[in-house]
């Protein structure tokens, strides 16, 4: 560990620079960041600019990077000679109370809602004990990974009782606040608010515990086997009487007459909803023919949402059939989202548990996936600000923070030692973590 008062010659996406950064051949300039105690100070345009296009020469030695230090023997500054270098990583949906469940439940037949009744069976396991050990478990890999903000779900099948995950979770964001800012969604399925009073209820306890050091919102599972439009819109009045954004799962599936998304939108506009709405999957947007497609994407766009795309976990739940190679992939409409502006997260999901076997908490682990899934182009420069954005998940109302690379925010930094803008997310595993100003 060491501690840093500058990071040179740092290749910054283009979406944190300012539309006057000094660019050379199409490429911008690399940066410095100077840190004031854990915070950052400036980032300027290096002196030196040097950017070839598939290396950044000269790397330091392997001795230097295994002692953290500088090509030039300055015991605080680190020379990443032109390394890729993002902010401190975003997960933006995962369920933490779910994870590493899969090796003692076996064998689990394909699909979402085959998954949902495995897990239906494992709760039978889950005491403080268990989740907090899972769950611990999944905030060190993220940790690992660089991440230090990570939404996760709670399953809260029971409108009567407040799930053991979600205080065991509440307690776990106390104890990991200085490096992983957690915040929980409810996850609850829409048939339990079709009840005015039962949705009220449920809104207000987790209104109870939203605090700024354990922010919570409300989620609902919507999907066209429990479809309710009557519950929706009590979900989404509750949510706004208690003050509560929203983290919906919404339409994972491939049904092209599935109706959520296209409702959500139109409701928080009808009722001026004044909080957060993410909307994770939303897969059956991508089976509505382009013009529906680009008539609900107008409107979500109009309704401020931001949408989340899960590329691991459609990949693998959907048209999904035993003996038979899917055709279809489950993402839904990311460029033409990102085209009108529409705020779009990239994230891990579930994490080995039986909706998916794979997974570490690593967001560069969804764009290695999603950058071929969804043919993206330019991934570092535009699409990793999916993995990188928290204000996406932050409250309208929330104290403007600074962006994650700006004067003052926190100087946590993922650097990518071994990868080049043009190939990335490939050989993004080797990195280097700075945080609060600190080498790891
Ligand atoms: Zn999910």
């Amino acid at each position: 560990m060491k501690a840093l008062q500058k990071v040179c010659n740092a290749r910054l996406p283009l979406w944190t620079l300012p539309p006057s950064w000094p660019q050379e051949e199409g490429r911008p300039a690399l940066a410095d960041l100077t840190f004031e105690g854990a915070r950052i100070l400036s980032i300027e345009a290096s002196e030196l600019f040097e950017a070839a296009p598939f290396a950044h020469e000269p790397k330091p030695s392997k001795a230097e990077l295994s002692r953290g230090v500088s090509r030039h023997d300055e015991p605080q500054v680190l020379d990443v000679g032109g390394a890729l270098v993002l902010p401190g990583l975003l997960d933006a949906h995962t369920h933490i109370d779910k994870t590493l469940t899969l090796g003692r439940i076996g064998e689990v037949q394909p699909g979402l809602l085959n998954a949902i009744q495995a897990m239906m069976v494992d709760k039978a396991r889950w005491s403080v004990e268990d989740i907090r050990s899972r769950a611990s478990k999944a905030l060190q890999w993220a940790y690992a990974s660089g991440v230090t903000h990570l939404r996760t779900h709670c399953d809260w099948w029971d409108p009567s009782v407040t799930p053991l995950a979600w205080d065991v979770i509440k307690e776990l964001s106390t104890e990991w606040h200085s490096s992983i800012q957690i915040s929980r969604s409810a996850l609850i399925p829409l048939t339990l608010f079709k009840d005015l009073d039962t949705a009220w209820s449920l809104a207000q306890r987790v209104s109870k515990s939203n605090a700024r050091e354990h922010r919570a919102c409300l989620g609902g599972f919507i999907h066209s086997s429990n479809w309710d439009p009557i519950a929706l819109e009590h979900l989404i009045r509750a949510a706004q009487h208690f003050e509560l954004d929203l983290d919906l799962h919404v339409d994972e599936e491939l049904n092209p007459k599935a109706q959520g998304l296209e409702r959500i939108a139109q409701l928080i506009m009808d009722h001026q909803f004044k909080g957060r709405v993410l909307c994770g999957h939303t897969c059956a947007l991508a089976q509505k023919s382009d013009d529906e497609g680009q008539r609900i994407l107008d409107l979500v766009a109009q309704s401020g949402l931001t949408l989340v795309t899960l590329p691991v976990t459609n990949l693998l739940l959907q048209d999904a059939v035993p003996q038979r190679t899917p055709r279809l992939r489950g993402m839904t409409l990311v460029k033409e989202a990102k085209a009108r502006g529409i705020p779009l997260l990239i994230a891990s999901d579930n994490v080995q548990d039986p909706f998916c076997a794979m997974g570490s908490y690593d967001p560069l682990e969804a764009m290695i996936i999603g950058a071929p899934m969804g043919q993206w182009g330019n991934a570092f420069d535009e699409w990793s600000e999916g993995i990188c954005q928290t204000a996406w998940i932050a409250s309208p109302s929330e104290s403007a923070a600074p962006h994650a690379l700006e004067r003052g925010a926190r100087a946590n930094l993922v650097i990518f030692d071994q990868a080049n803008a043009i190939g990335f997310p490939s050989q993004t595993q080797p990195r280097r973590i700075v945080r609060d100003a600190v080498l790891l």
